[in-house]
């Protein structure tokens, strides 16, 4: 079937820019949306990107040019290319390599009188290239010439095997000279500069059951808070027993309750925007642009908890948060959804780019529930950064401290219990460290790829800081003594699972941010057609996703304290692993639709997820 008045149709092969670089790629037009104006294309490698007409050549066109500027190439522009240190050198990775096979720049189509074609060399070229480095002068020009029409001649069977670029040794045994790799993570640095792609927007598959499946989780998440808060208050909290019946309408709303998460949140906002602490820089969007991010986290943490002290000694009864749990969490839903509302409407007008992937489906209720705007901000304060990272994580630690004070004086007790101060203290330290650490976060998921909306928006607000509690509140009224060496071997077991998720986490976000850091050099690494690498080794060569694998290990030592006497504390650990099953297939899915092959090699070489040998 024909697509009426579109310059490309269906079917068509044409050459298409990699989003953020001058780079072009034979690509094969899928289909044309009108709404958007954008092409949907298909990649040799199975990547699929939607472009603008302008990003789009005619492949025959591109291709005649490309051979007669070549041969017509003067000396001079040969020796000067073939000088080119940045051709001829061997490169420590082979990521620019992958990024520039098979492609050319769009120079040669957009000059006018003196039409450069500009062929770079791929991985292979740049090796024959470098092996006759040694040779001498002469040689090294004839070669590298040669080397260059090679790479002509070349270039559409390495664009068919495109695959198989492969970088798994050592990084640092790689380069020869220290110059040449010197120089090869320079022209990484600008590779990954470029591929920022600006307009091209992936069409992302629906999540969460799609857009029945979004109606569903709205009903379901707060009526399943709301299950947990009045089963947790049952003497016997058997999930096997039936909750109470359904308190009054006016039990569940006190405007104190409102009061007090609006200045919970209005205290974390005057923190979050004081100039104090780093200006953190965010993963490139699409548009090529990083925005800023005040990661005071730390600060954050701090002056809450000196606010907190403050407080108790000036006589404010924190025992008012378990006694007004209900409430606290209804007026924390109440802001949730009045801040999901607002998020849609602005969103309504946000710029094609500034939109997320997902979330992205035209439905209102599913865009309205996985989120439409990426970054959504007020001026410099970035709505999803906060809400991700202050009042409910700070609030999860001080929701836990007020169920410790009140376990004490339900009980009497003059300390909280051993297993009350391991689930405050391995909290606080998942939360403390989170902080501490908290620029780690703008590479995650959540930062880089979901849109703002109900999801997150209930998951920061009411999610973490009202289920995430679940433990400390059942030990006010279900203690649970623990032996000194059953603590210490939760202790050790949580200890292991920080250590991982640390490591593992911080290994990640560090070569992300600077893939050439010295210190990640004897990591092995994949190179994929956007280029950025896959880490092959190190953490992430251990498992897929060796941080989901430390998360669970400290969920396990969480819920341990808790005892097996019922099922409802070890709710969040079942739910942990049905979040990080579903986050990693999901992550899986998307990987794979951004870097292809690469993704399918690294699948092979690192062949558990999460657990190893197991799944
Ligand atoms: P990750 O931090 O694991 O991010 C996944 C991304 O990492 C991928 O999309 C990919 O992004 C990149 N990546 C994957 N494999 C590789 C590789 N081999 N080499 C280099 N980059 C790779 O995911 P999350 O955002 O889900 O999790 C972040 C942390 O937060 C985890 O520790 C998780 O356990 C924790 N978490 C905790 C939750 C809680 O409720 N307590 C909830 C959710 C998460 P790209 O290539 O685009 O950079």
């Amino acid at each position: 079937m024909r697509m009426p008045s579109v310059k490309y149709q269906r079917g068509d092969k044409v050459m298409g820019r990699w989003p953020g670089s001058s780079l072009y790629y034979e690509v094969k037009v899928q289909g044309f949306d009108i709404t958007s104006q954008l092409y949907t294309v298909i990649y040799k490698d199975g990547t699929e990107l939607e472009l603008k007409e302008p990003d789009i050549k005619s492949f025959s066109g591109f291709q005649t040019r490309s051979r007669s500027r070549s041969r017509s190439r003067s000396p001079g522009r040969r020796r000067s290319r073939s000088r080119s240190p940045g051709r001829t050198t061997r490169r420590s990775s082979s990521r620019t390599a992958a990024v520039a096979a098979a492609a050319v720049t769009e120079s040669s189509l957009s000059s006018n009188k003196d039409t450069k074609m500009e062929v770079r060399l791929g991985p292979l070229q740049q090796t024959m290239a470098a092996e006759n480095n040694s040779n001498n002068k002469h040689e090294e020009n004839d070669m590298a010439n040669k080397v260059n029409e090679k790479a002509e001649a070349e270039m559409e069977a390495e664009s068919e095997r495109n695959q198989g670029r492969y970088n798994l040794r050592r990084r640092k045994d790689d380069g020869g000279a220290k110059a040449a790799a010197v120089l090869a993570e320079q022209q990484e640095k600008e590779v990954i500069k470029e591929a920022a792609p600006p307009v091209a927007t992936l069409a992302t598959p629906l999540d969460f059951g799609g857009k029945i499946g979004a109606y569903l989780w709205l009903l379901f998440l707060p009526s399943w808070v709301l299950f947990l808060v009045f089963q947790v208050n049952l003497e016997d909290p058997s999930l096997l027993n039936f909750p109470p019946p359904l308190p009054p309408l006016e039990a569940f709303w006190d405007v104190k309750a409102l009061g007090f998460v609006i200045l919970w949140i209005l205290f974390q906002a005057l923190l979050y925007v004081l100039p104090i602490g780093k200006l953190s820089e965010g993963m490139p969007l699409r548009s090529g642009e990083r925005l800023k991010y005040r990661t005071n986290g730390f600060f954050a943490i701090m002056v809450s908890a000196v606010a907190v002290a403050v407080a108790v000694h000036q006589g404010v009864d924190l025992i008012y948060i378990h006694s007004h749990f209900l409430q606290l969490a209804v007026a924390s839903f109440l802001i949730s959804v009045l801040l999901s509302v607002y998020l849609y409407a602005r969103s309504r007008y946000a710029a094609p780019e500034q939109l997320a992937q997902g979330g992205n489906s035209g439905n209102v209720v599913y865009d309205f529930f996985k989120g439409h705007e990426l970054n959504p901000r007020i001026k410099d304060f970035d709505l999803k950064f906060f809400c991700e990272m202050r009042p409910g994580l700070i609030g999860w630690c001080l929701i836990n401290f007020a169920l410790a004070l009140a376990e004490m004086k339900l009980h009497h007790l003059d300390a909280p219990s051993y297993s009350m101060i391991l689930v405050n203290v391995f909290q606080l330290l998942y939360v403390v460290d989170g902080l501490w650490n908290e620029e780690a976060i703008l590479t995650t998921m959540d930062l880089m790829h979901d849109g703002f909306g109900f999801m997150l928006a209930f998951g920061d607000l009411v999610w973490v800081p009202f289920t995430y509690t679940l433990q400390a509140y059942y030990l006010v009224s279900h203690p649970n003594s623990l032996s000194l060496p059953v603590v210490g071997a939760i202790v050790t077991l949580k200890l292991l699972g920080f250590y991982i998720f640390r490591k593992s986490n911080s290994e990640k976000n560090a070569f992300r941010r600077d893939p050439s850091d010295p210190q990640l050099s004897h990591l092995k690494t994949i190179p994929t057609a956007t280029g950025k690498s896959l880490l092959v080794s190190g953490w992430w060569g251990v498992v897929r996703h060796p941080n989901y694998l430390g998360d669970l290990m400290m969920a396990l030592a969480w819920s341990l304290p808790c005892g097996f006497s019922h099922l409802l504390p070890w709710y969040y650990m079942i739910y942990f692993i049905i979040l990080l099953v579903h986050r990693d297939s999901r992550d899986m899915r998307d990987c794979r639709r951004k870097y292809g092959s690469a993704w399918d090699e690294y699948c092979r070489t690192v062949r558990y997820r999460i657990i190893p040998r197991v799944y």
